[in-house]
């Protein structure tokens, strides 16, 4: 029997079809991050942001700097200012902090756990200065965004995610622990550098590996047992398989998987209330075939079938992937298990091209790390099968991206519905209407995802978790921002943007039987299964405001 569902968030489609005439710039700071102008938006930038070197490296360790010498200025500069700051705590700068981890001279403020602390690891757990700890964001460093195997660098990752729980979801950092397991890495080039700070070995076997994190995993529920866990930038072969072995008898979601894969399910659904149609009516080609583009198509196909009444294997036949092989069909004998079931039995291609032409996509994902895969003949084929093609090259960082905005506006006169997954500046096109760029960040959705599970203390996360949180991001973008290409409200509203997925997700873990009514919650106004409505700013959800008072403030 299907796990309970509660009830989606109701989407409304943009009425005035193609009417982006009154599409302007936004403040292009909000676009091209300043941190002075940051600081500015405080009036007291001085006594906090001496002045910080040009290049957003040296932004990002002026950050970690601050975070240590003044952490009530630099919560503040987080929350207020969370969508300027965001850049150089996280993607795309992060990736960079990430290769340079060990010749940057930083201080880690995460937790390594190393296989020489086997047999020991619930002592280190114990010995650690922070014994309240609700979020872990965990690395082994595997997989760090596009980049490959950065070894114990990985922890910058892990630090640099845990700090969007406090600014955009308002989790108390004291509550929050970045951890990084260190296995060794196979990245040949930083075992010989003399300043790298890992285990100098390749990592290891299979069974060594899995001993290993299923140690770590039974001390933190001896150590923390409602602690909520996200998996980050694991590799995919270790990635699927701990989230199988894992999702059912921990709080934990991974966030390369399922995060990912909610956020472009949002943009999809807000894609869908700008150029009409149902979703089970779309069909969608992934370049890529692991982690994301799994995960996405997962809880695409899940939502055909739990919203629209495809059965399961219909709206699985809906998404396609594309590998570094080519299409993914049933005839392919080479295919990895989490792959299998999207390979459907159509005729194989090899270029992606090909693939657009048979396939007839009305939606292209980029989660491959091949900058410029999306080129010039695959986007005017999307454009000369679709009015409105939507096309999400995601794959971060910005360098990875498979087509840069620009291109596809221009490739597609315009048409294009976009996403990307760093961020890219508005472009003007031939007409002079300006096109906004919306970002799937997938820092929408795991903050709230993660404070509604710690709140309710959840037993698990299950995959509908997700489907309720873009459901209800999809339902949020005004009809202007819509217009003018934006298929998100803007992140610099994010607390209010969280609240209410918290309580989206909250409403459903309570009801599914996985969490229990947070202390004075009460049931939401209107009868349990009412939910709240879609405007943020229409105040009359209890639930939004509990949220909103459950979120931590800087002094
Ligand atoms: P992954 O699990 O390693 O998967 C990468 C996939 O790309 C694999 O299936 C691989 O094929 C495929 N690939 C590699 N070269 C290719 C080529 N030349 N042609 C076609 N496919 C090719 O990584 P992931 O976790 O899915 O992440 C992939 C990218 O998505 C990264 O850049 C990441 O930063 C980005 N991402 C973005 C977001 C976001 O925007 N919110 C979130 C998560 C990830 P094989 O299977 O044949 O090896
Ligand atoms: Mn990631």
């Amino acid at each position: 029997a299907a796990a309970p569902l509660t009830q989606s968030a109701v989407l409304q489609p943009l009425e005035i079809a193609n009417g982006m005439g009154n599409c302007v710039a936004r403040d292009s700071a909000a676009v091209l991050p300043n941190l002075q102008t940051a600081g500015d938006a405080l009036g007291n930038e001085d006594t906090f942001l001496p002045a910080a070197g040009p290049r957003p490296i040296d932004k990002y360790m002026h950050l970690r700097e601050l975070r240590e010498t003044q952490p009530a200025q630099y919560h503040q500069l987080m929350v207020h200012s969370t969508e300027k700051v965001m850049p150089f705590i996280y993607t795309p700068t992060v990736g960079q902090a990430c290769q340079e981890y060990h010749s940057l001279h930083i201080k880690t403020r995460g937790l390594y756990l190393s296989l020489e602390d086997r047999g020991n690891i619930l002592n280190k757990l114990r010995s650690w200065p922070q014994q309240n700890v609700r979020v872990i964001v965990v690395t082994d460093g595997e997989r760090i965004l596009g980049l490959g195997d950065l070894g114990a660098n990985g922890m910058g990752i892990s630090e640099g995610k845990i700090e969007l729980y406090t600014a955009a979801a308002g989790v108390d950092p004291s509550m929050c622990l970045p951890i990084a397991l260190d296995v060794g890495t196979n990245n040949a080039a930083l075992r010989d550098d003399p300043d790298y700070r890992g285990l100098r070995q390749p990592r290891p076997s299979e069974a060594e590996y899995d001993a290993f994190v299923e140690e770590f995993m039974s001390a933190l529920k001896v150590w923390q047992p409602h602690v909520m866990l996200q998996f980050e930038d694991f590799g995919n072969h270790n990635a699927f398989r701990l989230l199988e072995r894992y999702q059912h008898s921990h709080c934990c979601f991974n966030d390369d998987i399922q995060g990912t894969a909610s956020i472009t399910l949002a943009a999809v659904l807000a894609a869908l209330r700008v150029r009409g149609g149902r979703l089970s009516e779309q069909r969608i080609l992934f370049l890529g075939a692991g982690e994301a583009a799994t995960g996405i198509a997962t809880l695409i196909s899940y939502c055909m079938h739990r919203r629209e009444g495809l059965s399961e294997e219909d709206a699985r036949r809906r998404c396609h992937l594309f590998d570094s092989k080519g299409l993914v069909v049933a005839s392919r004998k080479d295919l990895q298990h989490h792959k299998k079931p999207f390979a459907h039995d159509t005729p194989f291609v090899g270029s992606l091209l090909e693939a657009v032409r048979t396939l007839k996509p009305t939606a292209l994902i980029g989660v491959s790390a091949v900058p410029g895969a999306f080129n010039e003949e695959v986007v005017e084929a999307m454009a000369s099968l679709n009015e409105r093609p939507i096309i999400f090259p995601l794959s971060n960082p910005t360098d990875l991206a498979e087509c840069t905005f620009e291109q596809a506006v221009s490739w597609t006169d315009g048409r294009v519905v976009f996403a990307s997954g760093s961020p890219f500046d508005p472009v003007t096109d031939s007409r002079g209407i300006v096109h906004q760029a919306p970002q799937a960040n997938n820092a929408y959705i795991f903050p709230a995802v993660g404070h509604a599970a710690v709140l309710t203390k959840a037993k698990t996360i299950p995959l509908a978790v997700f489907l309720v949180a873009a459901e209800q991001l999809a339902a949020m973008a005004s009809p202007q921002e819509l217009q003018c290409g934006s298929l998100f409200p803007s992140f610099s509203a994010i607390r209010s943007i969280s609240s209410a997925i918290m309580a989206a997700v909250v409403q459903h873990l309570v009801a599914s039987g996985q969490g229990s009514l947070p202390e004075g919650w009460g049931m939401p106004m209107g009868g349990d299964d009412e939910g709240c409505s879609t405007d943020p700013d229409e105040g009359a959800c209890d639930w939004r405001h509990m949220a909103r008072a459950a979120m931590w403030n800087p002094p």
